[in-house]
């Protein structure tokens, strides 16, 4: 049997359909724009489950899911997300997708789906116990990995290092408070901030790190990004001491250009723990989930042949 991994961001929902070996079966992808709304949302997710259902010669076992927000993995329900996605807080994502495909559905928070996926993808589920993830992106996800188990928390927001406040007063951001580290280390703030400081618009976070190499305006945001960056790595290294921290999302895959730096001003600050880049990159979320959903399925078997 089959089972089905999904990403839902902000731009794209993707999916893949893995075999029982967990190999790549198909996978389709299609635009959307969460800030649209809940339904461009749901309809983009229906068009890629539809895909993948089509595409599959055998039965399929379940369907796992990663979204942004923060995520009840019991009942599937979105507890809590910003206007990133509006009319994502509150909904009953899990039974709206189990209702409609009849299937069974787990639904998770999108860095820990990632985080899953790059552990196990990259075989490093044998060698690492205790694993931070960070996702640098439109906004910062994050998600913790201790004694070999995602800490979902108590309130389903562990990991949730994107709001942890880096500058108590500093720049607003969209969960209400203000200083959040999101709002400093994730690729948008960076360009926001460098369009401020030059005027110009850059479209994406490469173009900022390009532009940094001519611009001593635009130096100043990238040195002050790593720096936070690199606070942000000892205070996580300081606070939980996991035996690696591993970076993902967009302004990873610029990563020539910051890297070097910031490896640098850790090993000034002493910090010991492991920072490694993404391997999977943008599809360890889908794998993640794909896998979340072939362990569902054996936790119900067991506890039906009990
Ligand atoms: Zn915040």
């Amino acid at each position: 049997m089959h089972v089905i991994g999904i990403d839902i961001g902000g731009t794209t929902v993707k999916g893949v359909l893995l075999d029982e070996q967990m190999e790549l079966v198909h996978k389709s992808t299609s635009p959307t724009d969460a800030k649209a709304g809940r339904d461009a949302i749901l309809s983009s997710l229906s068009g890629v489950i539809g895909t993948l259902t089509e595409a599959s010669e055998t039965p399929i076992r379940g369907i796992g899911i990663g979204s942004a927000g923060r995520i009840n993995v019991g009942t599937g329900v979105v507890e809590y997300a910003t206007e990133n996605l509006p009319g994502w807080h509150g909904f009953a994502l899990k039974s709206w997708v189990e209702e409609k495909y009849n299937l069974p559905v787990i639904v998770d928070n999108d860095a820990n789906t990632a985080l899953i996926g790059e552990l196990y993808f990259n075989h490093l589920l044998i060698e690492t116990q205790h694993t931070i993830m960070l996702t640098l992106g439109t906004g910062v996800g994050g998600a913790n990995y201790f004694s070999g188990q995602v800490v979902r928390g108590a309130h389903h927001q562990g990991g949730e290092w994107g709001h942890m406040v880096l500058y108590p007063g500093g720049r607003p951001c969209n969960c209400g408070k203000s200083g959040c580290l999101e709002q400093y280390i994730s690729g948008s703030a960076l360009r926001k901030e460098a369009e401020k400081e030059t005027g110009r618009t850059f479209l994406q976070g490469r173009d900022v790190f390009k532009a940094a190499q001519q611009d001593a305006r635009v130096n100043k945001v990238v040195t002050q990004f790593i720096s936070d960056l690199a606070l942000v790595i000892e205070n996580i290294s300081i606070s939980l001491d996991p035996d690696r921290i591993i970076l993902g999302g967009g302004v990873t895959e610029s990563r020539d250009y910051w890297w070097e730096d910031m490896q640098d001003l850790l090993n000034q600050k002493g910090v010991e723990t492991e920072v490694t880049p993404s391997l999977y990159r943008n599809r360890s979320g889908m794998y993640g989930a794909a896998l979340l959903a072939s362990q569902m399925r054996k936790e119900v078997k067991s506890h039906e042949s009990t």
